[in-house]
């Protein structure tokens, strides 16, 4: 087990026999150059091992969707392993090249949340399109979205932002 994961997921990763159930069950394990079974067994492996993962694509293209979980025989909780290995590979800057727009994503979006408590979508995507420096990609999509209502040009702050900011300054 690396030292590393040890204090956060060692309770439930050794507990892996790698049967391969949550693997066979990963609709997004096709895009991944580890497979979900394959990410435990490196974490259990140690910090060698480890630092493939925090550089793989996996962690990242993981969606999150817990049918690993629900499927795992021995409660391996996969989608929290996955939470903790980006947040780390992010600390340490070790991001997989592909993996980069997730994370400008994710922080977009996370942003906005702290900003307004709840989702700006065009604030989301000017940040996110700012980080990536990809301006006019989907560009000639926005003309339809504004005349269907699907993007509003001002964000709408929920009652109590205070809240949501002392969550944020928490996690
Ligand atoms: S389903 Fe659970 S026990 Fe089986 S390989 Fe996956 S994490 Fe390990
Ligand atoms: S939570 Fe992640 S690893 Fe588990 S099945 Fe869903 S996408 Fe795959």
């Amino acid at each position: 087990m690396s030292k590393c994961m040890e204090s956060e997921c060692n309770s439930y990763v050794v507990k892996c026999y790698q049967c391969g159930k949550c693997s066979a069950g990963c609709q997004i394990s096709p895009f991944m150059d580890y497979l979900p079974h394959q990410v435990v067994r490196f974490v259990q492996l140690g910090d060698i091992y480890v630092d493939k993962i925090l550089q793989s694509k996996s962690i990242w293209y993981c969606a999150g969707c817990q049918t690993c979980f629900s499927r795992c025989p021995q409660q391996v909780n996969l989608p929290h392993l996955m939470d903790l290995l980006c947040e780390r590979s992010s600390k340490l800057k070790k991001i997989h090249p592909e993996a980069r727009k997730i994370l400008a994503f994710h922080k977009s979006f996370l942003n906005g949340v702290n900003r307004f408590g709840r989702s700006f979508e065009l604030g989301l995507v000017g940040e996110f399109k700012l980080r990536t420096f990809n301006l006019f990609q989907d560009l000639l999509l926005a003309p339809a979205m504004i005349f269907k209502g699907k993007i509003c040009f001002l964000p709408a702050k929920i009652k109590n932002l205070a809240l949501v900011k002392v969550l944020f300054k928490k996690s």
